[in-house]
């Protein structure tokens, strides 16, 4: 039998908000633990929560970025349970009344339908040690805006959704919402994966995996648990509704509870904040600042510069690559820019294991090196040697060919001794030549070029080896 998986991700984002949710505290990564903590953060008895309103606008970004529905009147949940990083023993969230619903993430080819937007406060974190017998708990972290983004069970594959994620995350940091810094857990995601027999519509046992800080482990426990769940079926076992843990190092998937153990968690209204009521001209002012998103402007990158699906994904890929892009783009032709990024510098940035961010290449420094391609005072391949030395040194592409003495040799003197250099030394193929093989003489420019370690210019090279080989029969 065929199996079909059904999947739905949801994702854990933290906002970039200067302080927490309901605090004054900072929201920064990397303090000294319990460093950035008060009162209200700490679950104090008596203390009220006050809503930070850039956090609250930072959600109707996402949630409009998202082609969210925004709701009119929205309020916040207590959700109860007890974690040792959690200290007030419940979660300040939003339950039956989110502020947005519906939207939509577009992938290749689809589009993953999103549930809902909501907020809610990150809990602390717990740092155990190792080969020990202690836990420390870490409160920086706890009451730091998050948002939870819910897709419909719309994922088909491990390849769907490591798209969706890599959509999602590029939306994300274009519309400046987070860093989305899955190394620091900006960026957290859960799986809900079941399997059915393909062509039928009921949803099988869905199982859900938890806490996955890294697409390449998503995309891995997708595939585990994919596997195991039919196998299961296959053997005649009965699938049983449950919360699972990725092991990265084994590469499998474990129960950390069944249903019977699910938690229950006593959803009440928070009685200390007021509910919010969201005008249409607010949802309209933050509607207007966003900005355009990867998937409109691929599709204008497609049709305004006649590139590749895959080269204007690559422009998209990040908000960094993007603005690169637009700035070296406003100063020499687009089209040219945007070969030259998606390939080359991509080729080097892949190479190196570099961002664009890391790498010391400016919108400058990469037109001044197309213009000396253009005019033909470098080669290509010379062209993308300096390319390597601008992505880890900076620079300009001139001062560099100038202090190397890279220049395209054009002078005819020098390229006819090196021609005549390249005939001595291969009788055999000059023979060939002279004997009516005109393909040999590729092999002879490549040689010149060789000999002139990639600085010829070629015309020149081919006019040398011409006139010293005399015309071809
Ligand atoms: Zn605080
Ligand atoms: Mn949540």
């Amino acid at each position: 039998m065929e199996f079909e998986t059904v999947i739905g991700i949801e994702t854990h984002v933290q906002l970039r908000t200067r302080t927490k949710l309901f605090c004054g505290c900072e929201a920064r990564f990397g303090a000294p633990p319990n460093s950035l903590v008060c009162p209200v953060c700490l679950g104090h008895p008596g203390v009220l929560p006050v809503l930070n309103r850039e956090a609250f606008e930072l959600g109707l970004r996402t949630a409009l970025a998202l082609d969210c529905e925004i709701a009119p009147f929205t309020k916040f949940d207590r959700k109860n349970y007890f974690y040792p990083d959690l200290p007030k023993n419940y979660q300040i969230s939003q339950y039956d009344l989110p502020f947005s619903r519906e939207g939509r993430v577009p992938i290749d080819g689809k589009t993953v339908g999103i549930i809902r937007v909501h907020l809610e406060e990150d809990a602390g974190k717990l740092i155990h040690e190792e080969n020990g017998t202690r836990s420390f708990v870490d409160l920086n972290r706890a009451g730091i805006p998050l948002v939870e983004i819910v897709t419909k069970p719309d994922l088909r594959s491990s390849e769907e959704a490591a798209q969706y994620l890599v959509e999602l995350k590029s939306i994300l940091e274009y519309t400046g919402v987070s860093d989305c810094d899955l190394e620091k857990g900006e960026l957290r995601c859960d799986i809900n994966l079941s399997v059915r027999p393909k062509g039928t519509t009921a949803l099988g046992v869905k199982t859900e995996i938890k806490n996955l800080n890294s697409f390449r482990f998503a995309k891995a426990a997708i595939e585990y648990e994919t596997r195991r769940q039919i196998a299961a079926i296959e053997a005649g076992e009965t699938l049983r509704q449950e919360t699972r843990s990725y092991d990265a190092d084994r590469n499998v998937t474990e129960v950390m509870r069944t249903k019977e153990q699910a938690h229950d968690y006593r959803y009440f209204p928070e009685p200390d904040l007021p509910p919010i009521r969201v005008s249409p001209e607010w949802i309209e002012r933050v509607r207007a600042s966003l900005p355009e998103l990867p998937a409109r402007k691929r599709a204008r990158l497609v049709r305004e510069y006649g590139l590749s699906e895959y080269d204007a994904r690559v422009l998209t890929g990040s908000r960094e690559m993007g603005d690169f892009f637009d700035r070296a783009g406003r100063i020499h032709k687009p089209k040219a820019v945007a070969n030259w990024l998606a390939n080359e510098v991509n080729k080097i940035l892949n190479e190196k294991k570099l961002d664009l961010s890391a790498s010391k290449l400016t919108p400058d420094g990469l037109v001044g090196l197309i213009r000396l391609v253009e005019a033909g005072t470098i080669t290509g391949a010379t062209g993308k040697e300096v390319l390597g030395e601008l992505v880890v040194s900076g620079g300009s592409a001139q001062a560099i060919v100038e202090s190397r003495g890279l220049a395209q040799v054009r002078d005819a003197g020098a390229l006819e001794a090196a021609a005549a250099k390249v005939i001595a030394a291969n009788p055999k193929a000059v023979g060939d030549f002279r004997g009516g093989k005109e393909a040999t003489l590729q092999f002879l420019i490549g040689q010149v070029m060789r000999e002139m370690k990639g600085r010829a210019n070629p015309k020149g090279v081919e006019d040398s080896l011409r006139k010293l080989l005399g015309p071809s029969p």
